[in-house]
């Protein structure tokens, strides 16, 4: 990390803390900052914190939180040094808060930030997470919300960890649960998977999900298949089986061809040696491209998590609180 400077953390833990991960949010961050600090200050009075991630704006945001920041001790904004992409923001945020408890929020006002008091609420019940489930998506496209449907179904065929259906990232976690997902080692990071993988206790909390409050979606058609591929592979190796349902069918294919090369073979003048070239041909080369072309996919992400890179550099943080010096 270069310059980099963090709030000191001798102090006590705040009650509450509120991460949101903000890409070119400059419409909405004033008002989302103005209602975050609202729904803190119902919650949990004076004792919360607020972690802006500047996951690589390229419009006013990152300015307009650097102002929000020094104004207010509440507030730490942090900013990285290019587009990480939604998840890897969100996970910066994670790693920086200090909060008992921690909310994970769009900066959209999406999810609305008022819902923090009943969510701490069903925390006092005993819940270590209480995620939010969309029990309604205002403004969003038929699109949108069909593919969202048949991606879960699909994605809980093909894994054994449970991932809930219309729930985000909009949830309340406890430290210990943090702490946890933080110690996760991995690279590709679907944190609502990561979430679920960790168990303890989880309790859904029912919202109706606003439109936007101002500004278009930051995750167009890519990123969305991007998140689905990182989900399917990040948690099951259902995939590898294919492999072998495609050496079946190929199988099938070659024992057709023998059959007909047999025949061709006794009854008809063929040429020596095409029959067992023929099924030979058929038998291996449907079974070999499959197995490449998906072994192929598992080498990647191994390679990649072999690299360990760090899962994002932070450029630097601002805040109104003492820092210490940069390390
Ligand atoms: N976001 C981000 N980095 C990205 C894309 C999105 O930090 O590369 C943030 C964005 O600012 C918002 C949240 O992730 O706070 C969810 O994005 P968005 O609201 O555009 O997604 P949607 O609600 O349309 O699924
Ligand atoms: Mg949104």
């Amino acid at each position: 990390m270069i310059a980099t400077a963090l709030p000191r953390d001798d102090r006590p833990r705040p009650r509450v803390s509120v991460v949101v991960p903000c890409f070119n949010e400059e419409e909405v961050i004033a008002e989302t900052a103005r209602r975050l600090g609202a729904a803190c200050v119902a919650a949990a009075g004076d004792d919360y914190e607020i972690v802006f991630v500047d996951d690589g704006s390229r419009d006013r945001t990152w300015e307009l939180l650097q102002a929000i920041a020094r104004a207010d001790a509440h507030v730490v904004a942090l900013s990285l040094s290019r587009n990480f992409g939604h998840q890897l923001a969100l996970s910066a945020g994670l790693q920086l808060c200090r909060g008992e408890r921690i909310l994970m929020i769009d900066a959209d006002l999406q999810d609305p930030p008022e819902l923090l008091a009943p969510m701490m609420a069903a925390m006092d019940q005993g819940a270590d997470v209480v995620y939010g489930r969309r029990t309604e998506r205002q403004g969003e496209t038929a699109f949108k919300t069909g593919s969202a449907s048949l991606f879960y179904r699909v994605l809980n065929r093909l894994t054994d960890v449970d991932i809930p259906e219309n729930v985000g990232d909009f949830r309340l976690v406890t430290r210990p649960v943090l702490d946890a997902l933080l110690a996760l080692p991995e690279q590709h990071r679907f944190v609502r998977g990561l979430v679920a993988w960790l168990g303890f206790r989880q309790v859904a909390f029912p919202y109706v999900r606003a439109e936007r409050f101002a500004g278009v979606t930051k995750y167009p058609l890519r990123r969305m298949l991007r998140l689905a591929v990182d989900a399917i592979t990040g948690f099951s190796v259902v995939p590898l089986r294919i492999s072998i349902w495609a050496a079946l069918g190929c199988f099938g294919v070659a024992l057709a061809v023998m059959a007909y090369a047999l025949v061709s073979w006794l009854f008809f003048d063929v040429v020596r040696g095409w029959a067992s070239l023929t099924v030979l041909l058929a038998l291996f080369a449907g079974v070999q491209l499959a197995c490449l072309g998906i072994l192929g996919e598992y080498v990647g992400r191994m390679f990649m998590e072999s690299k360990r890179r760090p899962l994002y550099i932070v450029r630097e943080i601002v805040t109104a609180l003492p820092v210490d010096p940069a390390p």
